[in-house]
């Protein structure tokens, strides 16, 4: 790998302040998804390192929430600076570990930034209240402080940006992180530490671990110490990470799997619709937790729609994301290539029909062809679980209160999209989908500014936004008698 600063890419951990180095004897392998070729070893740490990580975020966190905001601000910013800088080699790093093509990998980096900007700015604006008395000499003050140390456990889909919107406003607020980034892609989040202290982030208030999941996730969850636990990653793990958070008590914040539904509607512009569905279905390979997993199309306009929806599919050309022009990387692994290949056939093998793709891709490996099923059914596996690939299984329905009663028969509620023109139709739709986000005429919704965040089996909390921040905050009461 090509980087104009080779110091970015770093064979090490971050553990209280101390670089530990790879040790081949006991390392993690780090490939690309796109080869196989190894790229690198990272550490294989476990509870030891994790309690050593979390001592020095404890008294790291004391002296950085009692800075000023506007300190704490300054830090942000540079250190946002410093990312933007190094877009380019950011970029790489994240293509090697985790396959998507190099500009969608360099938008992340771009968008993995902007949380860190937005909550620089935001940190100054943790505002309290001033509350009238319930007694002639009271007053009633509300002071919001900082949770202290707070665990982040990250995925591999959005190496950059799933730790950025979940340090960002940690930072901000005034707490320590202690991050464990996913084995698969612990690059990214090494090269943020890395840009972290040069932007002058005080020593033991940022620790990234790699190592064992359960170790470290254990340690992380039964320490006292450690006041919120926020994760993105599925469900099931998600629900471990919570029985076992039970006994501190901790906050949460959790990003679980979706399973959005994408509607079209008769009166929508099918053409825009088409592009939503390919941002909506196909970025990131279809590894997102936002992605279109049911595609609705009303039965006026389904063959339209699976005709102009097919055609689009087919011009995307897949490959390795370091060559030009490449929309769709390979599949993070052979599991996630499995899972593909097994919900295409259980679709095919009830009566589903394929109109673009289908099959493994003819480059081998874990590519796998953009896919789009027609006549699919709500028996099927592609109507419950996250495929989390590239195929757009295309449903078809009659009248609205239908498709609302199906694009809400799942247990999970992470984004939901749909297209139309009607007004009265767009707020009752908008209303009825039980969602945490709603894209309405967009396949695309997530951005700093915005609450990201699901309810039911999605999770918990929100992030980006200025209620991202509150997350990472406690709310203290003061009495204040006398006056
Ligand atoms: P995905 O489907 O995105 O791979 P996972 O939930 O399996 O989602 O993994 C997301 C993150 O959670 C990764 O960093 C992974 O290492 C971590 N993880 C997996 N199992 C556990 C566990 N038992 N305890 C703590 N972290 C875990």
């Amino acid at each position: 790998m090509k980087l104009k600063d080779a110091t970015l890419f770093r064979q090490a951990a971050l553990v209280g302040g101390e670089w530990i180095e790879a040790d081949p004897a006991n390392a993690i392998k780090v490939d690309n998804p796109a080869n196989g070729e190894i790229i690198g070893l990272v550490p294989n740490l476990g509870a030891a390192e994790t309690k050593t990580a979390i001592a020095a975020a404890e008294a790291a966190q004391k002296e950085w929430a009692a800075r000023t905001a506007k300190e704490r601000s300054g830090i942000l910013r540079r250190w946002f600076e410093l990312m933007m800088e190094n877009q380019d080699d950011l970029g790489r790093i994240l293509t090697a570990e985790q396959g998507k093509p190099l500009p969608e990998a360099k938008g992340e980096i771009a968008y993995g930034a902007s949380f860190i900007e937005w909550f620089a700015e935001e940190g100054r604006r943790v505002y309290g209240d001033i509350i009238p008395g319930h007694q002639k000499d009271k007053r009633i003050l509300v002071m919001k402080q900082p949770i202290g140390v707070v665990a982040a456990i990250t995925p591999w889909n959005f190496p950059n940006a799933m730790i950025t919107r979940k340090a960002g406003p940690a930072f901000a607020a005034g707490c320590a992180m202690v991050l464990k980034p996913a084995s698969q892609t612990p690059f990214s989040a090494i090269a943020l530490a890395v840009l972290a202290e040069r932007a002058g982030l005080p020593k033991g208030l940022f620790s990234v671990l790699t190592g064992s999941a359960r170790a470290i996730g254990g340690e992380m969850t039964a320490s006292p110490v450690v006041r919120k636990l926020t994760f993105t990653g599925s469900t099931e793990v998600g629900t471990e990470l919570y029985k076992q958070s039970a006994p501190t008590i901790k906050k949460l914040g959790l990003e679980l799997g979706g399973n959005a539904p994408f509607i079209v509607f008769d009166d929508a512009d099918l053409d825009a619709a088409v592009e939503g569905a390919l941002i909506a279905k196909f970025r990131n390979n279809g590894q997102t937790c936002v992605c279109a997993n049911r595609l609705y199309v009303q039965d006026g306009v389904y063959d339209a729609f699976a005709e102009k929806l097919a055609k689009a599919v087919g011009s995307l050309k897949t490959g390795n994301g370091f060559d030009e022009g490449i929309n769709l990387g390979p599949l993070i692994d052979e599991a996630a290539l499995n899972k593909v290949e097994e919900h295409v056939a259980d679709a095919l093998s009830k009566g589903g029909r394929i109109v673009a793709g289908g099959h493994r891709h003819q480059l081998g490996g874990r590519f796998y062809e953009a896919t789009v099923l027609a006549d699919v059914t709500p028996s099927m596996a592609v109507a419950k679980e996250e495929t989390f690939g590239p195929v757009a299984p295309l449903f078809r329905f009659k009248d609205e209160a239908d498709v609302i009663a199906q694009a809400n028969d799942t247990e999970f509620g992470l984004a939901s999209y749909f297209y139309a023109k009607d007004l009265a139709r767009v707020f009752r739709v908008a209303e009825a989908l039980e969602y945490g986000m709603v894209g309405v005429n967009t396949g695309l919704i997530s951005t700093a500014e915005a609450p990201f965040g699901g309810v039911k089996l999605s999770g918990l909390g929100r992030e980006g936004s200025r209620y991202g921040i509150e997350e990472f905050t406690e709310i203290k009461y003061v009495c204040l008698g006398g006056v």
